[in-house]
């Protein structure tokens, strides 16, 4: 006789209580992050940075206090214009790179040429913006160009390493000076003349149902269909990121001709691959299973040099023939995507298992995962979020990650995230392993450190509440798995956290980690209302009475 587990009333209220508590506790951090993101003050009418940045440019010239179209003018004691000087701003702001906007001056001589870019501020992360902020090459590529030419995106000289960034600087830009779209990677859409040597007659294209997906004609005659990436929402990722994408199908079926419209990567590599299909396309005239079935991509495209990019473009052509061919319910998805999705799903499955060897596997999985994705959770980014909102196309992964670091521990009272899945978690994991002796702080000692987290965090949220624009990035450690080491306050925390961690587990994560404090505040007492839970509550009424008063 099967026997039917009988649950009492008592563990179903503890459950209830258990998500009513998680639920408040959620609802506390989402108030938070309101109230931050209503509490963002626009300076864009304070022209005092702009000023600094004029009289370095200008020295002994006044900046007029009102600006015409957004362009303060620089006057010498004449009264004869110097030159002016304007931000990327509003236009700029719904750019985002790996984190948020970003934000330049552009300065204008008395011919209105450009004679400096110069950064202003960015909510991306530290080390992806100081990568830009040393590249001379990168702020040079303007200067000189008129300001009729500012508004064409063209193709800018990216800063590798922090190609989103740069990207969301060059597309601000063309912005401010009147291009629409910068807010697509591949603002430009494709004309006829592209494709008149695949469809010389062509004097029409229409748009079908299908997203990115055109019929050409001449007159009433069909002659075939053209395929565009960036609009059907193909990514595949070279060196940089993805590739713009044409091809033309004529209606026999047959490719009339691939063209390489834009793309991420750097100079040669671009070049090479759009020259390849320009002169010597080996796509054209094959069929479409030719190509969708071979195992072996240089026999439609090699190029020496350049193998990533040229991986790309051909997987890139491969995804966008087989949508072709079977209409897909959803957008395929760039390789991180799965990728992520599989750590996180064995994350949480192997949290489940409490023995040494679950924990090895997931840690070195973690490490794995975070050198070659560089998702951590951290506070810059859901600060950044709650700012400048989500650029929802390059930050699923990110938002998948969070949501499991936030709603597990909500619901669960167990930190799947920390145990299992953060990498810089992982790391300290296994160095603990290499030493066998271990070290533990007097309790004296321990007892104070372990405010530190909880410090930090409450620190974090206040400035950012207070409207201070800084890199909390450099708060932790976890953009050093993303950019290398560039900033100096994480490289230093993440080196002195892992040092320590040979001889006190989890050094960082109990004595440092902010993020760490956040989610331990969703997992402690998981049915009670503590003292944490009311100093939560008064922080986020003190930072809802800030938004109203400051
Ligand atoms: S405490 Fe911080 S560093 Fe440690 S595992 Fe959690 S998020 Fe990662």
């Amino acid at each position: 006789m099967s026997q039917r587990k009988i649950i009492s009333p008592s563990h179903w209220r503890r459950r209830w209580q258990r998500w009513g508590i998680g639920v408040c506790r959620l609802s506390l951090i989402g108030l938070a992050m309101a109230a931050l993101a209503f509490s963002q003050k626009t300076d864009e009418d304070d022209p005092t940075d702009l000023r600094v940045i004029a009289m370095q440019h200008f020295p002994g010239g006044l900046m007029d206090d009102q600006a015409e179209e957004g362009f303060y003018a620089v006057r010498d004691a004449e009264s004869t214009t110097l030159g002016w000087i304007t931000r990327s701003n509003p236009a700029a702001r719904s750019i985002l790179g790996y984190a948020g906007p970003s934000e330049v001056a552009i300065v204008l001589d008395a011919a209105r040429k450009v004679k400096s870019v110069d950064f202003l501020s960015s909510a991306d992360t530290a080390g992806h913006v100081e990568k830009v902020r040393r590249d001379v090459s990168f702020w040079q590529q303007w200067q000189g160009r008129g300001e009729a030419a500012l508004g064409d995106y063209g193709q800018p000289i990216l800063v590798s390493g922090a190609s989103l960034t740069s990207d969301s600087i060059a597309r601000g830009i063309a912005a401010r000076f009147g291009s629409e779209g910068m807010d697509r990677f591949f603002p430009d859409d494709w004309k006829l003349e592209q494709i008149k040597e695949w469809f010389p007659q062509a004097d029409r294209r229409d748009d079908t149902p299908r997203a990115g997906i055109f019929t050409v004609h001449q007159g009433e005659k069909m002659l075939g269909h053209v395929l565009h990436s960036s609009r059907m929402g193909v990514q595949e990722r070279g060196f940089q990121g993805s590739s713009d994408v044409l091809i033309g199908i004529g209606v026999d079926g047959r490719i009339a001709g691939v063209l390489l419209l834009g793309s991420r990567d750097n100079e040669p590599y671009r070049s090479d691959v759009t020259d390849e299909l320009r002169y010597d396309d080996g796509f054209r005239g094959r069929s479409i299973e030719e190509i969708t079935r071979s195992k072996d991509q240089s026999e439609f495209l090699l190029v020496s040099g350049a193998s990533t990019t040229v991986r790309s473009v051909y997987g890139t052509v491969v995804e966008m023939l087989r949508r072709w061919q079977q209409p897909p319910t959803s957008p395929a998805l760039p390789w991180q995507w799965p990728m992520a999705a599989l750590w996180i799903g064995a994350g949480i499955w192997l949290g489940t298992r409490g023995d040494k060897r679950s924990r090895v596997v997931a840690a070195l999985m973690s490490i794995a995962a975070g050198i070659a994705l560089g998702l951590l959770v951290g506070q810059d980014q859901w600060i950044g979020w709650a700012r400048h909102g989500i650029s929802w196309r390059n930050a699923l992964p990110m938002l998948a990650l969070s949501a499991v670091a936030l709603m597990v521990p909500a619901f669960t009272g167990k930190n799947f995230y920390c145990s299992r899945i953060c990498p810089h978690g992982a790391a300290q994991t296994l160095l603990s392993m290499v030493v066998k002796k271990r070290m533990a702080l007097p309790a004296w000692l321990h007892r104070s450190l372990q405010h530190l987290p909880w410090l930090t965090l409450l620190v974090i949220w206040g400035l950012a509440i207070l409207g201070w624009q800084l890199a909390f990035a450099h708060a932790e450690p976890f953009e050093i798995w993303n950019t290398g080491f560039i900033a100096f306050l994480p490289a230093a925390i993440f080196t002195i956290g892992l040092i320590a961690a040979l001889f006190l587990p989890q050094a960082y994560c109990h004595y440092g980690c902010p993020t760490g404090a956040l989610l331990k505040f969703l997992t402690h007492a998981p049915a009670r209302w503590t003292r944490r839970d009311s100093i939560a509550t008064v922080f986020v009424v003190v930072a809802w009475l800030v938004r109203f008063v400051v």
